[in-house]
């Protein structure tokens, strides 16, 4: 294990490995087993320096290709991405510790997804032609941003990158994306792949470290624009940094979104869609509808269906393809879910399921369930970031959505109902961003994803994050002689 994960060196800028072992050492933990499987070392100032400056040189000669040339570039890494789907899949599992039966299907496929949807948009990123009295007329330009800074979160290591890059580099930007210390080793992978494609040096570049190396690169003055993926608090601060030189910026923070079922639902799937939401990379997913609002009627069968299905749950080694339910990603992180779990207990909350550790070694902790789960409630109020599903009872549709809305956050929302007018009126009137019926979690590239309040700001994939990635001249062009009043 040890050899397949050990990266060739820390960073990964101007088309190689580099290394500088003078900065901290950040050792990979395999999450299922505590094993140490990798370590790298944080960027120097001096890695710092060489990452921004080589996408710096890089970015003038990128945005000169045409977009057919950057596309194909994408494209062809994207390619690559599918054909090392397998190992592109076991290096996330052993990242993160999300089963492979997972991995398989949802990180590198979704990264080679934003790569070939990008790449294929690339040729397509032409300005306007706006007609004006007497033969004037105005035409834009929409140019690239320069250096961007992309910052990842630790539970889509490969997803993440491959969302910044992907629009970041049609548009004729070059990157430095900073993983998260909890995962570091995806986006070198990424990296290599990108350059195998024929990414020349500096496109997109690596680096490693905690938040100062993340608050060096996003303040640096070289840096046009920065794409955080990352918590509500990390998101404020580094919105804050980047404001004095009004720098872009696109904001993927954290949620407590609601899931609203209603008493005509078509309950196998409403349970399936709260599964989705709460469970999926053991609930270390952003849009988590960890807000289970289910309409009284139906609660305790809910309860009940939903307890069945959790029994079958598959808890284990995630190189197993048979398991579909893996570790916390860190120690630290099982110790924050165990923490909520206690005060879910405390403050009254029923524990419907789980909430026990489940004796191995690794990070594992069951699915857990809570029901009587009242509003004011921290496991209500709180993103927990783990496998812990908070169900509230309501009466009416008003209430519901009322409840649902009464958070900083507005990341997701779903309504489960059979009643075709009610769920459209109901995600109209929810406060987030991304929203689903009958359904939970989807993310397919070609729709907008993105939060509102606290949630966030700006939108990936899709056409939207094009908007994100560049900007627009305008050219007013006279065909007439100027008349000036004296
Ligand atoms: P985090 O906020 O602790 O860290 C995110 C990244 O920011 C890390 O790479 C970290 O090193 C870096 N960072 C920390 N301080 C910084 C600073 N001052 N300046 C610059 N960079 C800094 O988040 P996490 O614990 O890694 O991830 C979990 C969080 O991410 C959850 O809140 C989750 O909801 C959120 N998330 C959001 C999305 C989304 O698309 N909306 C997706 C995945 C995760």
């Amino acid at each position: 294990m040890t050899q397949t994960s050990q990266p060739v060196a820390s960073h990964f800028i101007s088309g190689q490995y580099v290394e500088d072992d003078a900065g901290a050492r950040i050792d990979v933990i395999y999450a299922a087993t505590g094993e140490k499987i990798a370590h790298v070392h944080a960027a120097t100032p001096a890695i710092v320096e060489q990452a921004l400056a080589a996408a710096k040189a890089a970015q003038p000669a990128w945005a000169a290709l045409t977009g057919t040339e950057r596309g194909r570039i994408l494209r062809r890494a994207a390619d690559i991405i599918r054909a090392r789907n397998r190992e592109l899949s076991e290096l996330e599992t052993l990242d993160t510790g999300k089963p492979l039966q997972e991995t398989l299907v949802a990180d590198a496929t979704s990264g080679a997804d934003a790569l070939e949807y990008f790449g294929g948009l690339a040729a397509s990123l032409t300005g306007e032609y706006i007609p004006q009295p007497g033969g004037d007329f105005v035409y834009t330009i929409r140019q690239a941003l320069g250096v961007c800074v992309g910052i990842g979160a630790w539970n889509y290591p490969t997803q993440i990158a491959c969302w910044k890059a992907a629009p970041a580099l049609a548009c004729g930007n070059t990157m430095v994306f900073k993983p998260s210390e909890t995962t570091p080793l995806c986006a070198l992978r990424i990296a290599e792949i990108l350059t195998e494609a024929g990414a020349p040096p500096g496109v997109f570049n690596v680096v490693q470290g905690m938040g100062e190396v993340g608050a060096a690169l996003t303040t640096d003055p070289r840096v046009a624009k920065v794409s955080l993926t990352g918590s509500v608090p990390t998101g404020r601060k580094v919105y804050a940094a980047v404001a004095a030189e009004m720098k872009h910026v696109t904001m993927e923070l954290g949620g407590k979104s609601p899931l609203i079922v209603f008493d005509d639902a078509d309950l196998d799937n409403a349970v399936s869609g709260a599964i989705l939401g709460n469970f999926y990379s053991t609930g270390q997913v952003c849009s988590n509808g960890t807000r289970v609002f289910v309409q009284k009627g139906i609660k305790e069968a809910f309860l009940e269906r939903l307890a069945e299905r959790l029994d079958h749950a598959v808890i284990g080694d995630p190189l197993d393809e048979e398991t579909n339910f893996g570790p916390m990603v860190s120690e630290a992180q099982l110790a924050i879910v165990e923490r909520y779990i206690a005060q879910g207990i405390e403050e009254g909350a029923r524990l419907a399921y789980g909430g026990k550790r489940v004796i191995r070694p690794g990070n594992f902790i069951q699915p857990t369930v809570f029901a009587d789960v009242t509003d004011a409630m921290t496991i209500a109020r709180e993103e927990i970031f783990g496998p812990v599903m908070a169900v509230l009872d309501f009466e009416d549709e008003e209430e519901a959505v009322t409840r649902a809305n009464d958070t900083e956050f507005g990341l997701a929302g779903g309504v489960f109902t059979q009643d075709l007018t009610r769920a459209h009126r109901v995600v109209a009137s929810l406060e987030a961003g991304t929203c689903y019926i009958n359904h939970y979690n989807l993310a397919p590239v070609e729709a907008p994803f993105g939060g509102v309040k606290a949630s966030g700001v700006g939108r990936e994939n899709s056409k939207e994050a094009i908007h994100h990635y560049s900007e627009v001249k305008s050219v007013y062009v006279a065909m007439n002689d100027v008349e000036a009043p004296f």
